[in-house]
């Protein structure tokens, strides 16, 4: 397949582009929108208010990006709140015949969803121009080939029918983006990189002493696509390149999109580069007929939905890729079952090893470097040209240091020590964002790798580009244990996997574990920790939740069933006012559960038992809150407005979730007895 894209035409986009089309402005006046759909060019002063803080949200509200394809052109800004109304309907912008999109400050803030651009796209929009535009937004524009501009004065050089020079769009960026805009997108730079016609600029950076995952992604260096040349002798921040990924995994929410792209770029028959390293998951809307509103559903969002599984299933089945699914479902009423495993458990549990570089279609990806690998999350198209190049774009983060040091009491888990950092000034006000977080100290060597992973999984919500723990005997063992390897083979994998003594972090954030006591997180954000002795005032709960990718762990099991098992012997129930969810993170757990008897004191103090699946935590599940007043008690990573429905949601550890789903309010968990052997 390679030596067919070898031979493609590509071309670079001519030195001037001339943008035909009208011009669409999203303005604070819905009346002033509506009358621009309606045909009329907007006279163009600049004291009319343009939309500012456009988020990704209102450009393709989530039960939009149920939809894959170009459908998607029906509906950008259906989401877009200008005064008090929505003025956008429903295949309105690509009737209109725009060909630009302008607007105010901050465009495409939010979520990192490729639905949006894509949105526009479809709909014509070839052009974005705004005040400034966020970062990850601005990306996906590059990748798929739409032109970013921050130049409001363009508007009236394509009124007046003028070519703008190509040059305009890519001053000022470094060789790789204007290498992607002189191309028109990722895939045809890719192809150009394939055929030798583009080089990536050769590293410069002499040996230093670097971090753990700074030797990792210099490993993977990809020093020329074409010549499948790879590693350098050392990076450091701000370097700029291409990294040879081990695994890609996606799942249904990005699959589809991702295989639409394939078959439109490279050809419906062609065959994905190297399918063993690929793995889809069916893991984010399992339960979503069980959580979603009859309304959505007779608007036909389900069966829309529905899709995104036939999809991925056709496509593995296509391309010979591994596809963790849907069990089977259940008698004529074809009942939901559940899934085999959320994405990144499985990851950790069969997949990532010390030392890889693995990318997902998810910002919780780092949660596979709890064993010692580069993890992270990237977009629709990245994962796409993945299938193809087996590399993808990185720009070496900066890297921070949390040392845990002391020894933690034994109420206080990793979620704690999480909801602690995330509570710093450092993270609290953003300067983590985009860093490498390597967590290290003796108590978090202390750990199982089911713990680290709680750790590495939350470097989503530091804001991190991704988070590692330095494997050790912790890690060796985990992977004779739990993968049956060989002592001889996981030794060799892991040497040299520590980072320089001298190494360079940015910041170092010190942790001590003795002095931390059970902690809750307020709604609203991950970032409002408090000890639950700060609480103030008894807060009664309506819902326990203990899943998760997060939570749904062998440990996490361990520690519902050291809390229940007392209950449960004393024939203790969860007051009746609570709902109790115990929800697996894979079909292993569900075994591991069984096998140890926990399943059994769950059932006992009336606990409901949830096969695998995201569910609640992405508000697709039992579990999720129906109104405002709910409150909900989680060892989710996320309490975000709206994560898990419209009601208050608190995070908390295991031990604290199980221990407030018997006590029917926030409560910390004391222990009585040794820890349960998991
Ligand atoms: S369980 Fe929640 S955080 Fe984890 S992958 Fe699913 S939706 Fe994301």
């Amino acid at each position: 397949m390679l030596e067919r894209l070898k031979t493609r035409r590509v071309e670079r986009l001519p030195e001037a582009v001339r943008l035909e089309g009208r011009i669409l402005f999203l303005t604070e006046d819905p009346a002033l929108v509506r009358r621009q759909l309606a045909g009329e060019d907007l006279v163009w002063d600049p004291s009319i208010p343009l939309r500012d803080n456009i988020s990704t949200d209102e450009i393709t509200p989530a039960y939009i990006c149920y939809y894959y394809d170009d459908t998607l052109g029906d509906f950008p800004y259906l989401g877009l709140k200008c005064g008090e109304e929505f003025p956008i309907t429903r295949g309105a912008v690509r009737a209109g015949g725009f060909v630009a999109s302008v607007s105010g400050k901050r465009r495409g803030k939010g979520s990192s969803r490729e639905q949006s651009p894509y949105a526009e796209m479809c709909a014509g929009i070839r052009l974005v121009i705004a005040e400034n535009i966020e970062r990850i937004y601005r990306e996906n524009c590059q990748n798929l080939g739409i032109l970013t501009s921050t130049d409001l004065g363009l508007v009236a050089r394509i009124r007046g029918g003028e070519t703008i020079p190509l040059a305009e769009f890519t001053a000022g960026q470094g060789d790789i983006t204007r290498g992607i805009i002189e191309y028109g997108g990722l895939f045809q730079y890719n192809v150009a990189r394939l055929q030798g016609r583009v080089h990536v600029p050769p590293l410069a950076t002499p040996s230093r002493p670097m971090t753990l995952a700074e030797k990792i992604i210099a490993r993977h260096w990809v020093t020329d696509l074409a010549t499948d040349r790879v590693g350098a002798r050392a990076v450091r921040p701000g370097d700029e390149g291409f990294v040879r990924t081990d695994i890609r995994f996606s799942h249904e929410y990005v699959t589809p999109m991702s295989a639409i792209f394939w078959r439109d770029a490279v050809g419906p028959d062609e065959p994905v580069v190297d399918p063993s390293s690929i793995f889809f998951f069916r893991d984010h809307l399992t339960f979503l007929e069980l959580a979603m509103t009859d309304e959505r559903k007779a608007e036909g969002l389900l069966d829309v939905a529905l899709e995104l599984k036939r999809k991925q299933e056709e496509f593995a089945e296509q391309q010979g890729i591994t596809l963790y699914g849907e069990l089977p479902r259940l008698g004529r009423n074809m009942l939901v079952q559940g899934s085999e495993a959320i994405c990144h458990s499985k990851m950790l549990e069969r997949h990532a090893l010390p030392g890889q570089i693995i990318i997902g279609s998810d910002s919780h990806t780092p949660h596979s470097g709890a064993v010692g690998c580069v993890a992270f999350g990237v977009g629709t198209t990245a994962i796409f040209n993945s299938w193809l190049t087996k590399d993808v774009r990185i720009k070496v983060p900066p890297s921070v240091l949390v040392r845990v040091s002391g020894r933690k009491p034994d109420n206080i888990t990793a979620k704690d020590f999480m909801l602690q950092i995330l509570r710093q000034p450092y993270v609290k006000n953003g300067q983590a964002i985009g860093k490498i977080v390597e967590y290290a100290g003796e108590a978090v060597e202390a750990l199982s790798i089911d713990e680290r992973a709680t750790m590495t999984n939350m470097a989503a919500e530091v804001g991190a580009f991704t988070g590692i723990i330095a494997p050790d005997g912790v890690t060796a063992e985990y992977l004779v244990r739990e993968r049956g390897m060989a002592r001889a083979e996981v030794d060799t994998l892991m040497a040299g996997l520590a980072s320089d003594p001298d190494a360079e972090y940015e910041e170092i954030i010190e942790i001590d574990a003795a002095a931390l006591q059970p902690m809750i997180a307020l709604p609203g954000d991950p970032g409002n920790g408090l000890f639950i002795a700060e609480l103030g005032q008894r807060v009664a709960v309506d819902i326990a939740y203990a899943g998760s990718c997060t939570a749904g762990k062998k440990e996490d099991m361990d520690m519902y069933a050291r809390v229940l098992r007392e209950a449960a012997e004393a024939g203790e129930r969860i007051p009746p006012h609570v709902r109790f969810y115990i929800q697996f993170g894979s079909q292993d757990v569900k075994r591991y559960a069984e096998a140890q008897g926990y399943v059994d004191i769950f059932q006992a103090v009336g606990a409901e038992i949830i096969e695998p699946s995201c569910g609640a935590c992405i508000n697709a599940g039992p579990g999720v809150s129906y109104d405002r007043e709910t409150v909900t008690v989680s060892a989710i990573n996320r309490n975000f407005p709206g994560r898990s429905g419209p009601g208050q949601l608190y995070l908390a550890s295991p031990y604290t979730t199980a221990a407030s789903a018997l006590a029917g309010y926030i409560t910390a968990w004391e222990p009585k007895e040794a820890p349960v052997a998991g």
